[in-house]
């Protein structure tokens, strides 16, 4: 499923240029990191627990199941050698939002995913939806787009903008291709743990638990496992993207400065 790997891709594209007004990846503290070699640091936090439940949908409890996959992912992640994983949880257990958040950033979090599952009335809803932080909802990708574009013409970084449009472009390409088979929408919403985290954070919606034939993949461990597997993949390009668009900048500079 391209589109899964793809996406990510391009939301942490689009989060890698955020990082430049904010917090740069490289630029956070690593706590216990001495040497000049550091991991990307992950705070991975399945959604829910203990209390909260999340959604519910013939016997499939959101918060169990993503604890499932949250170690599944995890696991995925320490595969390879570049992550180091903290996890909200690994039990079943109620913890506050707020604690999450404080959590991760003092572990010294490059990142933060949290994971969820999705429900709708309409049983029909399905595919995977991924949200970035917006100061307000929007109702379609193209909105979230447009408004991020917005962001970024604001701070006036015309070459990341230019950048960025390049691959915005490519990338919806590709989805619509994609879309037949597995929807995969980006969204912006002020959700606690993206509007309060201080480091790039998204909220990963991997399914609809409402959807009959979504609810039977994401309780097959080897489809949920494809799917931690395309999110790290995802996050490994991202951090090589990271690298291309900083020589990218560089060069953009030293031309303007000559
Ligand atoms: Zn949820």
């Amino acid at each position: 499923m391209p589109s899964i790997i793809w996406f990510p891709i391009f939301i942490f594209a689009l989060l890698s240029s955020d990082t430049v007004f904010s917090s740069p990846l490289s630029s956070i503290p690593q706590p216990g990191t001495t040497s000049t070699e550091r991991s990307i640091s992950i705070y991975l936090d399945p959604g829910h627990g203990g209390t909260e439940l999340g959604a519910i949908a013939h016997g499939v409890i959101e918060s169990s199941l993503m604890l499932d996959f949250g170690k599944e992912l995890k696991e995925a992640f320490e595969n390879q050698t570049d992550f180091r994983i903290f996890m909200s949880r690994d039990i079943d257990q109620t913890k506050p939002l707020s604690q999450r958040v404080t959590e991760a950033h003092e572990q010294g979090a490059d990142l933060y995913l949290s994971m969820h599952a999705n429900s709708a009335q309409s049983l029909k809803a399905k595919g995977i939806e991924i949200f970035f932080q917006a100061p307000q909802k929007t109702s379609s990708e193209g909105e979230a787009v447009e408004q991020f574009i917005g962001d970024l013409k604001e701070f006036g970084r015309q070459q990341i903008s230019y950048s960025l449009s390049k691959n915005l472009k490519q990338e919806i390409v590709t989805s619509e291709r994609d879309l037949k088979t597995t929807p995969v929408r980006i969204k912006r919403a002020p959700f606690y743990v993206l509007s309060k985290t201080r480091i790039p954070s998204l909220l990963i919606e991997v399914g609809f638990l409402t959807n009959p034939r979504e609810r039977q993949k994401l309780q097959q461990k080897k489809y949920r496992e494809q799917i931690a597997e395309e999110i790290v993949t995802a996050v490994k390009k991202f951090v090589d993207t990271r690298h291309l668009q900083k020589d990218f900048s560089d060069k953009t500079s030293k031309r303007i400065l000559n």
